[in-house]
């Protein structure tokens, strides 16, 4: 009943004219794809700057992919230099923000309470937030692999009502662009997890409906193992999002 995710997170990677030439390339080479069906829902999320070209060649060339942003301001508008609001990422027809990347938490401090403000703020202006969650290899060895991702979802949840439309990635850090994917059992058990507290707390038909991605490593010639397991519901691509002929062959993966 879940509808597989693929998203493409381009990181700080392709310009709003690079963003043209791809999405054209990635949309001819998906030509007659099952995500043309809507069984696969196909996402790309790029910088800012090209949010706004790349809706209007989606718009323009009937191009099946949701838009999302990589993250918004936890405010809605105002004295906040640099930031950007949800109301603009909604007017730009954004579907989806990415919320609470590792690399946001390790590189520009964002704490568990900033990514529920963020979650809030998003969830208010009609965008569907992807909330990121992931241990380190440092919380791996201490705590195992589930402990923080359950923390962090536990608070990134707060607040949240039972029926938000919400998307979760359990992204390990150890295996974001490392090469070293998690194992599908492993992407399983934590997924299964995280499954367990949306029941909790958004409840039990939340948690049927919410999609759980992995992400870390994923390429074509892994992903097939990742859609096997039955809480996988998806993958957050980041390097493999870039290439066209990888990214077209993730989106094409046969269970
Ligand atoms: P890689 O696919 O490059 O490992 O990155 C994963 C990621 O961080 C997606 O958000």
């Amino acid at each position: 009943p879940r509808t597989p995710l693929i998203a493409g997170n381009w990181k700080m990677n392709l310009d709003h004219l690079q963003a043209v030439a791809f999405v054209q390339k990635l949309h001819w080479t998906l030509k007659d794809a099952k995500h043309e069906d809507g069984s696969v829902e196909v996402a790309v999320f790029p910088p800012f700057t090209d949010l706004r070209t790349v809706q209007t060649l989606l718009d323009a060339d009937k191009i099946p992919f949701a838009l999302g942003a990589q993250d918004l301001s936890a405010h809605d508008s105002g004295a906040y230099t640099g930031e950007v609001s949800g109301a603009f990422l909604a007017k730009l027809d954004n579907r989806y923000v990415i919320i609470g990347h590792s690399e946001r938490r390790q590189y520009h401090a964002e704490s568990d309470e900033v990514v529920a403000a963020k979650v809030k703020a998003a969830l208010r202006h009609g965008l569907i937030p992807v909330i990121c969650v992931g241990e380190t290899s440092e919380d791996l060895e201490k705590f195992g692999a589930s402990a923080v991702p359950v923390a962090q979802l536990t608070a990134a949840l707060a607040g949240v009502k039972a029926d938000a439309e919400i998307v979760v990635a359990y992204e390990p850090v150890w295996a974001i662009g490392s090469g070293q994917a998690a194992t599908p059992q492993q992407a399983q058990d934590v997924c299964a997890t995280l499954r367990g507290v949306i029941a909790e707390k958004l409840g039990a038909d939340a948690a049927a409906k919410t999609r759980v991605l992995y992400g870390g490593s994923v390429k074509a010639a892994n992903i097939a193992s990742f859609m096997r397991e039955p809480d996988v519901d998806g993958a957050l691509v980041g390097g493999a999002s870039l290439v066209v002929d990888e990214f077209a062959a993730i989106i094409r993966y046969q269970k």
